[in-house]
């Protein structure tokens, strides 16, 4: 007999996309959160996000995202309003390597723009950058900030609209993915299957995907540029840094700030702790910005801003099926907002028995895009 009744737990952008798809698929779908929904703890509350096509060696994810940015398109649609600002995106490598003829390749095979910019065009447009033992500097297309905040708030409003039970400050404190039943302040809420889009806690609810999926307290840096370069940043499209430090910035567009942080999965801490960051946390990217940026000592920082996600050993999105009624979906690594979407919507072909739920895994996980 086929299901008809989902319970969500977690309301960041894994389980309320999975809610969309899931009543798009024609299922009562009831959701969890321990906090107000959205909840500003969450991994997916934040100003900014990138979205790209470009995946380096995860080519797996390259082969996705055309999927991951129609998934989108269809959101736009139901939300009636884009929360999406295409910006393109510069690489500034300052090692030599073959990245830019790899990577050209597979843009070249979807239609993606991209060039390597001349030292001139980098001194005019990208004043910002360190001029420093600069290789190449590659911008490229296809990608964009999304604005989670205001993803989360229409996509909250979609789903109350649809008739999907929103259940705020309701803790799951217990669960049993054999009989699809969850417990909430001692009362036993039952359904035909139980997603668990609990995000960096899930190791809370669930510990045996502790292997798989491990919490990272990662640290942000917003900051107020110098005068001077302000005009440059309003038009500046994401930078991702490839040199002794990884990092990736946003610039301040479509109304949000400045942000840096490091591509450094500490892989320590638990969402529930203190978040004030300490120097341990601050130091990594103050020096990844002092890397990036020409004279970084001009900025002024606004907040440094720590959060949590979780990473899995290969950065793949991990989601698997769990005792007779369950899944786990749990957006890894720092790619889990742009293909949240689109794996919600895998998931919950998979569910309503449209899709192998044997292969979802592998697929969601960049593995075997088919
Ligand atoms: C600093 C930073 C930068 C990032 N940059 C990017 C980027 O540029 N591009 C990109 O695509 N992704 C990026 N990501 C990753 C992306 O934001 C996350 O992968 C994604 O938001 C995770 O969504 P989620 O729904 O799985 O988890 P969350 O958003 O954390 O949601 C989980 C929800 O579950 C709830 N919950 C937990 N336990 C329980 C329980 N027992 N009962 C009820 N509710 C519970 C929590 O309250 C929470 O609301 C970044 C993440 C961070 C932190």
């Amino acid at each position: 007999m086929a299901a008809s009744k989902v319970i969500v737990v977690g309301a960041g952008i894994a389980g309320l996309s999975l809610a969309r798809s899931l009543v798009k698929q024609g299922f009562a779908v009831e959701l969890f959160d321990q906090g107000p929904i959205p909840n500003p703890l969450s991994s997916s509350f934040d100003e900014h996000r990138i979205t790209r096509h470009t995946y380096g060696s995860l080519d797996g994810y390259t082969r996705l995202m055309p999927d991951a940015f129609r998934a989108y398109d269809a959101l736009w649609q139901d939300l009636g309003k884009r929360h999406y600002l295409p910006t393109g995106i510069a690489y500034v490598r300052r090692q030599a390597d073959d990245w830019y003829a790899t990577t050209a390749r597979d843009l070249d095979a979807f239609g993606i723009e991209h060039r390597l910019l001349t030292e001139g065009e980098v001194a005019a447009r990208l004043p910002m950058v360190r001029p420093g033992g600069i290789h190449s500097v590659v911008e490229v297309g296809g990608a964009g900030l999304l604005f989670p905040q205001r993803i989360l708030a229409d996509l909250v409003a979609w789903l109350r609209e649809a008739g999907v039970v929103l259940h705020e400050h309701s803790a799951v404190e217990a669960i049993d993915l054999e009989h699809g039943r969850v417990v909430v302040a001692g009362k036993t809420h039952a359904a035909d299957v139980v997603l668990v889009a609990a995000g960096a806690w899930v190791t809370r609810l669930l510990p045996e995907v502790a292997p798989a999926v491990t919490p990272s307290r990662q640290t942000v840096l917003y900051l107020d540029p110098p005068d001077d370069l302000r005009s440059a940043w309003a038009e500046a499209p994401i930078l991702i840094e490839e040199g002794a430090h990884l990092s990736y910035t946003l610039p301040p567009r479509g109304g949000t700030g400045l942000k840096i942080g490091d591509h450094h999965f500490s892989r320590r801490g638990h969402p529930d702790e203190d978040r004030t960051p300490s120097s341990e946390d601050i130091a990594p990217v103050e020096a990844a910005a002092a890397a990036a940026f020409a004279g970084f000592e001009r900025y002024r920082i606004l907040e440094a801003k720590t959060c949590f996600y979780t990473v899995s050993d290969d950065e793949s999105f991990f989601v698997q099926p769990l005792g007779r009624t369950g899944w786990v979906v749990s957006a890894c690594s720092g790619h889990g907002f742009k293909l949240a979407p689109l794996i919600a919507q895998g998931v919950a072909e998979a569910i309503s028995g449209k899709r192998d739920p044997a292969k979802i895994a592998e697929w969601a996980a960049g593995k075997d895009p088919r």
